[in-house]
């Protein structure tokens, strides 16, 4: 079997001033769509719903860090929850509401040993996925209630009346089943997810598909199995390896992303990959189809991390395929010179000073400022890039990113900024 799209890129949508940039992104091979996590939107209703009525999207439900003594839910008292997961454990309700603040998690093992507890997670499992088909607040919904009143003088069904307004609303293009993060497919984590599986299969289908949630460390877990549990289950999947750091890990870890994608793609599942960046990009030929990622920055998302919020200054290197701070960053610009001719960088030319004035304001990489500047820039270049490196397939992919790697070398750089290049190529050319 033989793929050979570039996958298409969905944001990772962090903040409500993203709104604003990726209204003026609206070309899909930029940006293709938005991956929301629950607590946001929860959070944003109003203010989101609008937006994302002409918008592809999906809701990660982030079931996984009501289980993960890691993620820190509490709020700044110690004895409440985050505003926002507050607002989310209401939305699931029990047992999510029933977990005592600050500390308390859900524990898969007592979950399972308990007929009465898991047919308790399994309703608000269908809570979580109710959720994210519901929502978004459509005028719809204001408008029937006055429709209603009026077609009920008219002897009309107010049955009739909200399937036609569900029909209408804007939906997600997944629905993302709840899930646990797993570290081996032997542990009763891995075992609670199979069981949401197998819940959702033995249900009527939804217009809009069902899809699981890998979440794990690293890719080395048994695929066969895997694939075996989800067969028959779901077509799409999520692949999320919340410790795999493209810049950093090894070839053999990297190898190990790509044969977990394939194993799927090849059983005829949907693959997407969470949480990747450039690397992941080069996996259309593993048969990934769309990849999330964060603007600039995060594009790896640790499995601990619960919120969103700004994040530090950083700026993408097109010659490099990754984001630097500040000094690295001027550094780099200084020795490979400009690679972008979108309106993010026009002006710039190859006048370092005004490259720093730009894109790390106050000379500062830790600026929380205006970072439009280098989320717009990385949304356009990255995408172009990822277009002039694998259009004309694989090994001509591979050999583009070899001439970039040697370009980095004769321009000076110490390997620390390119060494990922050679990683990368050595992982690619696996078989
Ligand atoms: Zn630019």
């Amino acid at each position: 079997m033989i793929w050979m799209t570039i996958p298409k890129r969905y944001y990772r949508y962090g903040i409500a001033a993203e709104k604003d940039l990726f209204d003026g992104i609206r070309d899909e091979d930029s940006v293709y769509g938005f991956v929301l996590p629950a607590q946001l939107i929860v959070d944003q209703r109003m203010s989101l719903s609008p937006w994302l009525r002409e918008r592809t999207f999906f809701i990660d439900p982030m079931t996984h860090v009501w289980f993960s003594d890691l993620c820190d839910l509490r709020a700044s008292d110690g004895k409440t929850f985050k505003r926002s997961y507050e607002k989310l454990r209401q939305e699931y309700d029990s047992p999510f509401s029933d977990l005592s603040p600050p500390g308390g998690k859900l524990d898969a093992a007592s979950i399972l040993s308990s007929p009465g507890k898991l047919e308790h997670f399994i309703a608000s499992a269908e809570r979580v996925v109710s959720f994210q088909s519901t929502y978004v607040q459509d005028r719809i919904d204001e408008e029937i209630v006055e429709y209603n009143r009026i077609l009920a003088e008219e002897g009309y069904g107010i049955r009739d009346l909200n399937a036609m307004a569900q029909d209408e609303r804007t939906k997600p293009d997944r629905l993302v089943l709840p899930y646990v993060y797993f570290t081996s497919t032997q542990t009763s984590e891995y075992e609670l997810n199979k069981r949401i599986w197998d819940w959702f299969a033995n249900k009527d289908r939804s217009p809009v598909p069902y899809c699981a949630m890998i979440a794990t460390s690293e890719p080395s877990s048994d695929w066969d199995a895997i694939v075996r549990d989800l067969k028959g289950k779901v077509t799409q999947v999520i692949v999320w390896f919340s410790q795999i750091n493209e810049q950093s890990s090894g070839a053999d870890q990297l190898i190990r992303v790509r044969k977990a994608c394939s194993s799927l793609a090849k059983n005829d599942f949907h693959v997407h990959l969470h949480s990747g960046g450039a690397f992941a990009m080069g996996l259309g030929f593993d048969g990934v189809e769309s990849v999330s990622g964060g603007a600039t920055y995060g594009e790896r998302r640790p499995m601990t991390l619960v919120e969103g919020g700004p994040v530090p200054q950083r700026y993408f290197i097109p010659q490099l395929l990754r984001v630097f701070p500040l000094a690295e960053a001027t550094f780099a610009f200084e020795r490979l010179g400009l690679d972008c001719n979108n309106r993010c960088c026009e002006g710039l030319d190859s006048d370092v000073n005004a490259f720093v004035e730009r894109f790390f304001p106050g000379k500062k990489d830790t600026s929380w400022g205006p970072t439009w500047y280098t989320k717009l820039h990385y949304a356009l270049r990255f995408a172009q890039k990822m277009d002039e490196i694998w259009k004309d397939g694989k090994s001509t992919g591979l050999s583009r990113l070899t001439e970039m790697m040697h370009a980095a070398e004769s321009a000076g750089l110490h390997e620390d900024y390119w060494q990922h290049l050679n990683t990368w190529i050595e992982a690619y050319s696996d078989r």
